[in-house]
């Protein structure tokens, strides 16, 4: 019988226990695991390579995903390292010019020691991506929706177009499988930072890559344990645990997100708000199509001639500013000076991030809460020009 995602999440590992019958499935953080007899190995022999508790959550999560296996590593950036392992040298990749700054850190200081070869280009350009094509690249790197802008692009056609020698691997962090299974649109792998929604409480750093086939999960587990990426037993049980709640999380990230849009979309001092799921968003439509759902980030920009960033930012008291995303709490992050501070001036105006752009991760407090919060911020942060105005 197959299930939703939604019990699929929540049933994770319920009722495995065969020692106690314990209802949820207990955490084994031991290194090593005895032999019965000698020569006689029993499932598990040492925790690198495999663990009870990181196994539940790698089946669970490629289960969510419609893949064979999945691997569990330390960190989102070790499953992107991972991955580089499918490649020999002399390979190309082609990646996004606007993929996570960490990803793009990574594949261009492995290529400049000669790993590989890297291309990164506006994939949501049909004749940038075709002519990257015809220089014969070994493996496509797609992250859809884009951050901080949330440009999205059709994996469907993408990988088409790539066709079958090309390995196709999804980073699905920004809409988790609860809202976008890239294996059903024609990619090979999928890869997630577990730090986001998929744990969701912003207590532990993980990832995970999930494969369609058995040849490439079996190529990718085993670069896993030789590399030695895999991820924690105690990480891997937190993560599980926030796992069970991640399409209630959604919906109602979802749900706050909407009316936080309606509330921006009335005020004069917010200059253009970028949401793929208003139809004013450069590619809704895509969004509309390929995914359950619109997601949770948002970006705005501040109208810096009637408003003080600063004083927007620090009026705020329900969303912290930081960096990362997809936890319970709301976040306010200025990409500028934050996520995208390593980029130079004109590599951020090319990718389109001003010094006025503020990016939301909502959460999943009281939507009212959460707008009465910004409303005060948006009263605070005027910059006072009507003479004779009282001044509290
Ligand atoms: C955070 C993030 C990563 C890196 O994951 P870590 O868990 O921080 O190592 C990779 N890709 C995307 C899209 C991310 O948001």
């Amino acid at each position: 019988m197959t299930h939703s995602n939604q019990t699929i999440s929540v049933r994770s590992g319920i009722e495995t226990d065969q020692q106690f019958g314990a209802v949820t499935p207990p955490l084994y953080l031991s290194s090593n695991y005895t032999f019965s007899d000698l020569e006689q190995p029993r499932r598990y022999d040492y925790s690198r390579s495999g663990n009870p508790t990181r196994d539940t959550l790698a089946e669970t999560l490629a289960e969510l995903e419609s893949g064979v296996g999945g691997i569990i590593t330390s960190s989102g950036m070790s499953a992107v390292y991972l991955v580089t392992h499918l490649l020999d040298k002399g390979d190309l990749i082609i990646a996004p010019h606007d993929c996570y700054g960490g990803t793009y850190r990574l594949l261009n200081s492995l290529a400049k020691k000669g790993l590989f070869e890297i291309l990164f280009v506006d994939q949501g350009s049909e004749e940038s991506f075709r002519s990257a094509l015809k220089r014969k690249p070994k493996l496509l790197w797609i992250e859809t929706p884009s951050n901080p802008l949330l440009r999205v692009v059709d994996i469907h056609k993408l990988c088409q177009l790539a066709g079958n020698d090309i390995i196709k691997v999804v980073d699905n962090t920004f809409l988790s499988p609860a809202l976008q299974q890239p294996l059903k649109l024609g990619a090979d792998v999928v890869v997630h930072s577990t730090t986001k929604y998929i744990n969701g409480h912003s207590d532990v750093v993980g990832g995970a890559v999930i494969a369609k086939e058995q040849a490439l999960y079996e190529k990718l587990a085993w670069w896993a344990n030789c590399i030695g990426v895999t991820g924690s037993p105690f990480d891997s049980f937190i993560t599980s645990r926030g796992l069970r709640t991640l399409s209630v999380r959604i919906r109602q990230h979802q749900e706050n997100t909407l009316k936080i849009v309606e509330f921006l979309q009335r005020q004069s001092l917010v200059k253009h708000i970028y949401y793929p799921g208003l139809e004013s968003h450069s590619t809704h439509a895509i969004a509309a199509q390929q995914q359950q759902g619109f997601g949770a980030m948002l970006s705005f920009e501040l109208d810096l001639e009637s408003a003080n960033l600063r004083t927007f930012v620090n009026s705020l008291k329900l969303f912290s500013l930081a960096e990362s995303l997809g936890g319970v709490e709301s976040l306010i992050c200025h990409p500028a000076t934050m996520t995208h501070a390593a980029m130079d001036d004109k590599a951020r105006e090319t990718a389109g991030i001003s010094s006025s752009l503020l990016r939301l991760s909502v959460g999943i407090e009281e939507a009212a809460d959460l707008i009465k919060d910004l409303a005060s911020a948006f009263k605070r942060c005027q910059i006072k020009v009507l003479k004779g105005e009282q001044h509290g």
